[in-house]
């Protein structure tokens, strides 16, 4: 898989709404869609009806476009995932478990694409996560001073 093909077939939607050619197999018959969270950021997914690669970057500013579907939910787990992900120093801090309002602890452990969160607060919340391709921003803060808003191109490829 060319994953710097795919990436510009994303680029190509972020900057001109469509993929273009499918870079695995050619075909036009492409599609996309931006997922976006109350954060404003998302996900941008990519795929090919005809060869059936699929391709998805996050932490993405996203869009109001016809293809977005928005987050109405309330705050969830998915928003803790989307803060701890690509969120800003400041949005890390802030964060608080979405079913006890308590303190979160969050480990990342690179070598093996392991993310672990659990909740300090009364509902004692364990979330264990494997195969996270993308190294979460808190990890990236507290370990390599990378600014957040560096974007990450790692994709997954199902
Ligand atoms: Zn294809
Ligand atoms: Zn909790």
């Amino acid at each position: 898989m060319n994953v710097s093909k795919w990436n510009v077939a994303l680029l190509n939607v972020s900057k001109h709404g469509i993929v273009g050619n499918c870079p695995a197999c050619g075909s036009v018959d492409t599609d996309y869609e931006y997922f976006k969270f109350k954060s404003g950021r998302g996900t941008l997914d990519v795929w090919c009806i005809s060869c059936k690669t699929r391709i998805s970057t996050d932490c993405m500013n996203i869009p109001d476009n016809p293809k977005t579907i928005y987050d109405t939910t309330d705050y969830n787990w998915d928003d803790v995932d989307d803060i701890l992900h690509c969120g800003t120093r400041e949005e890390i801090d802030a964060i608080k478990c979405p079913e006890c309002d308590g303190e979160l602890e969050y480990t990342y452990i690179p070598e093996i694409r392991y993310m672990e969160i659990s909740c300090k607060g009364s509902c004692g919340t364990n979330i264990r996560c494997h195969k996270v391709y993308t190294v979460p921003n808190f990890y990236k803060l507290k370990n390599v001073g990378v600014t957040s808003n560096d974007l990450d191109y790692e994709t997954i490829a199902n």
